[in-house]
C-alpha cells in the first residue's frame, strides 16, 4: 500500500517534470519564432531598405552630379562623363528595384510612389543630359543650377524615406526588446512555479521514503529480537529453563571441535538423581517436577562462568560442558554440585542411602584428538555415571582417559 502511494507520487513527479519540459520547450519555441520574425522585419524591412536608399542617394551625388561638375570644369572627358551617367542610372535603377521589393507598410506606399515618379523624372533628365554631353555638335548649354535643384529635390525625397525607415527600425527594435523581455519573464515565472511544485513533491517523496526506512529499521529490530527469543525458546527446557537436548547436540560438537583446535581439555559430566523413581512414587509427579527445578537451580547457581553450560538431557538426567577448565578444577566442580544438592536437604524417604535427595555424577576430562569421536566422550561419561551408581550413588566418578 505504502509503496503504491510512493509509486503514484513518483509518477506525478515524472509527469510534472515531463510536462514542465514540454511547456518550457513550447514557450521557448513560440518566443524564438516571434523574435526571429521580428529580427527579419527589422533587418529586411528597415535596415536593408535604409542601406539601399543611402546607396541611391550617394550614387546621385558621386556617379551623376559630381562627374557632371567635373566635366563642366574640364576635369572629365565627354566619354568618361557619359559612361559615368549610364552606370550611375543603372545602379540607381537596380537599388531602387531592390528597395521596392521589400515589405512596405500601406501608409508608406503613397510616398514611395511619389518618390518613384521623382526618380523616373530624374532619370529622363539625366538621359537628356547624357545625350547633350554625348553630342559632339551640341549647341545647347547645360544648366548646372537645374542640376543642383534636381539633386537637392531628390535628396530631400530620399531623406524623407530614409527618416521613415529609421523611425520604423527604431520601432521594430523596441518591439524586439519588449518581446525578449516578455519571453524571459514568461520562462522565469513558469520555471519558478514548476520548481516549487517539483521541490514540494520531491520533499514529500523523500520524507515518505525516510519514514518507510525508519519503519523498516524498526521492523527489522523487532524481527531480530523475536528471532533471538525464538532461538532461546527453541534451546530452552520448559520445566527447568536449562538448555535442552537440541542445544546440547549443537554445542557438544561445537565445543569438542574448539577444544580439538585449541588443545585445551574438554570436560563433560552426566548427572542422574538417585532413586528418583521412588521419589515420584513417594511424593507424586508434581513434587518430582519441583525437585527437578530445585536441582536445576543448583546447577545454574554453581556454574557461573561464561564457558560453563548446564543441560537437561531428558527425564531426571542432566549434562554439563565446561570449557577452558583443567581436570582438577572440573572434578572439584562436580563435587561442589553434588554437595550443593545434598545441602538442599530435600526430604527423600524412598532413598536407600540418605534421608535427603542426592545425585550421582560421571565425568570425563580429556584433550581431544582427531581420531577421537565425540560419541566416545558421552559413552565414557555414561560409564562413569554407571560406576558411581554401582559404588553406592551420591558420588562423583571422573576419568582422564577413554
Ligand atoms: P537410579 O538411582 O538408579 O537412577 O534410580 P532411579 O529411580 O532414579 O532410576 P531412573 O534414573 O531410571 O529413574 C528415572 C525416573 O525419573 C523415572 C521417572 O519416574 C522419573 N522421571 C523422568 N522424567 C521425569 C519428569 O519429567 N518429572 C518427574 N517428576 N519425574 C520424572
Ligand atoms: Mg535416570
Ligand atoms: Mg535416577
Amino acid at each position: 500500500m505504502e509503496s503504491l502511494k510512493l509509486k503514484s507520487k513518483l509518477f506525478y513527479l515524472l509527469l510534472i517534470v515531463g510536462f514542465s519540459l514540454g511547456v518550457v520547450g513550447l514557450i521557448g519555441y513560440i518566443n524564438i519564432q516571434n523574435i526571429k520574425r521580428n529580427i527579419d522585419t527589422l533587418y529586411f524591412s528597415s535596415l536593408v531598405p535604409l542601406n539601399e536608399l543611402n546607396t541611391i542617394s550617394n550614387t546621385y551625388h558621386n556617379d551623376l552630379a559630381s562627374p557632371i561638375y567635373r566635366w563642366s570644369n574640364q576635369l572629365l572627358t565627354d566619354k568618361q562623363t557619359t559612361e559615368k551617367i549610364s552606370s550611375g542610372l543603372k545602379r540607381i535603377n537596380q537599388h531602387w528595384n531592390i528597395y521596392r521589393s521589400h515589405y512596405k507598410n500601406t501608409e508608406e506606399i503613397p510616398y514611395i510612389n511619389y518618390a518613384d515618379t521623382k526618380i523616373q523624372n530624374l532619370e529622363r533628365y539625366f538621359i537628356k543630359v547624357h545625350s547633350i554631353i554625348g553630342d559632339p555638335n551640341r549647341n545647347h548649354p547645360l544648366s548646372l543650377s537645374i542640376l543642383d535643384e534636381n539633386i537637392q529635390l531628390i535628396h530631400i525625397t530620399l531623406h524623407t524615406l530614409i527618416n521613415y525607415e529609421k523611425e520604423s527600425a527604431r520601432y521594430e527594435h523596441a518591439v524586439l526588446i519588449a518581446q525578449y523581455k516578455n519571453a524571459l519573464m514568461q520562462l522565469t515565472l513558469f520555471l519558478g512555479i514548476m520548481l516549487i511544485l517539483v521541490m514540494s513533491l520531491a520533499w514529500k517523496i523523500f520524507s515518505r521514503i525516510e519514514w518507510q526506512q525508519q519503519q523498516l529499521i524498526r521492523s527489522t529490530e523487532t524481527l531480530r529480537h523475536l528471532n533471538h527469543k525464538l532461538e532461546q525458546v527453541s534451546y530452552t527446557d520448559s520445566l527447568t529453563a536449562l538448555y535442552n537436548r537440541r542445544y546440547f547436540n549443537i554445542l557438544f560438537e561445537r565445543e569438542f571441535k574448539r577444544a580439538l583446535r585449541s588443545g585445551k581439555p574438554y570436560v563433560f559430566m552426566m548427572l542422574d538423581i538417585d532413586f528418583f523413581k521412588q521419589y515420584n512414587d513417594t511424593y507424586g509427579h508434581l513434587q518430582g517436577d519441583i525437585a527437578l527445578q530445585s536441582v536445576s537451580k543448583v546447577l545454574k547457581n554453581t556454574l557461573q562462568r561464561p564457558g560453563d553450560y548446564p543441560f537437561r538431557l531428558g527425564g531426571e538426567e542432566f549434562g554439563i560442558i565446561l570449557t577452558d577448565t583443567n581436570c582438577e578444577d572440573a572434578q572439584i566442580m562436580g563435587e561442589k554440585i553434588r554437595a550443593n544438592i545434598n545441602n538442599l536437604k530435600i526430604e527423600h524417604k524412598g532413598s536407600k542411602i540418605l534421608p535427603t535427595l542426592s545425585i550421582s555424577i560421571g565425568g570425563i576430562c580429556i584433550v581431544p584428538t582427531a581420531q577421537m569421536g565425540d560419541d566416545a566422550l558421552i559413552h565414557a561419561a555414561d560409564t562413569n555415571l554407571y560406576v558411581a551408581k554401582e559404588r553406592g550413588r551420591n558420588q562423583v566418578v571422573f576419568s582422564n582417559t577413554l
